[in-house]
């Protein structure tokens, strides 16, 4: 398993820490991509050759743009499955999504490894002047009782479990993982902390906390770059962005945690008075 070693940052505390995948590639049924060439005129057998995304059949040592796709059934053997007949496959979520059951709103946030991260809108089409009542129905329900509908649909040639939650003039489909694409966690025992330590923690913790989040930080290299693009064009040299100093390694924790609170107590008491609460989005 591909793992990424990074450092974790807390304050002035700096933790080597492994990134490692948490989901598994939903893939039930991989097409492959195929040599289409019919090699015998007589039964009318196609080459079947992998042609990967080369386009190049490497059993006929050719590049080609004739394809067909199919699934392997014996390594390296593959079986024709045509785009017609895939369309006379008894799918009956096929253009529909259909509720199955529905649950708690917190059941399904409460478990974020579930959100494939594919989420949609879901209103009625534009043309209907007058959106129809059922559909209203169907969302005040949801949402007066605080519940979220399971259905399964079909989409970009599979079957998916969504989540319908009531939003403001629809809902919001989200598209969930099936169970078996989330993987365990890797079942590393942790020391217990040093309880004086903890309350320092729990002090710096509540010095971090906001009842409401800024979220929208921006993307360093996105900046980033933008911004070499324009010195470019420009015809002047990109300065070199300071680098952040390295944060001194854990020595004393103690002493470590105790910087990190007087540090966020001391920018806290710089910054000027937070703005009062805004109710949703919409930049000042
Ligand atoms: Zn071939």
């Amino acid at each position: 398993m591909a793992v990424i070693n990074l450092k974790l940052q807390f304050g002035m505390i700096m933790v080597d820490a492994a990134l490692m995948k948490a989901t598994n590639d939903p893939n039930p049924v991989e097409f492959k991509r195929l040599h289409g060439t019919v090699t015998n005129e007589k039964t009318g057998d196609k080459c079947m050759g992998e042609t990967g995304v080369k386009s190049y059949c490497k059993k006929c040592n050719v590049e080609t743009n004739d394809f067909t796709k199919g699934l392997e059934f014996k390594k390296g053997q593959y079986i024709e499955i045509t785009e017609e007949e895939l369309k006379t496959l008894k799918v009956p979520t096929n253009g529909v999504i259909a509720i199955q059951e529905t649950t708690d709103e917190d059941f399904i946030f409460s478990q974020p490894m579930l959100f494939s991260g594919r989420s949609y809108f879901l209103q009625p089409p534009a043309k209907e002047k007058f959106p129809p009542e059922s559909f209203a129905l169907l969302r005040e329900g949801l949402a007066d009782k605080g519940r979220v509908a399971i259905g399964r649909t079909s989409l970009y040639g599979r079957e998916h479990t969504v989540a319908l939650q009531a939003s403001e003039h629809g809902f919001i489909m989200h598209l969930l993982r099936y169970p078996n694409e989330i993987r365990q966690e890797q079942q590393t025992p942790l020391p217990t902390p040093n309880p004086k330590q903890l309350a320092i923690c729990n002090m710096v913790m509540d010095a971090m906390y906001s009842d409401n989040p800024k979220l929208d930080y921006s993307d360093s290299w996105a900046d980033g770059v933008i911004n070499l693009k324009n010195d470019k064009l420009a015809g002047v040299a990109t300065m070199p962005a300071a680098t952040p100093a390295p944060a001194t390694p854990v020595s004393n924790l103690e002493d470590d945690l105790r910087r990190t609170l007087e540090a966020i107590q001391a920018n806290k008491a710089k910054a000027p008075e937070a703005k009062p609460k805004k109710k949703k989005g919409k930049a000042a």
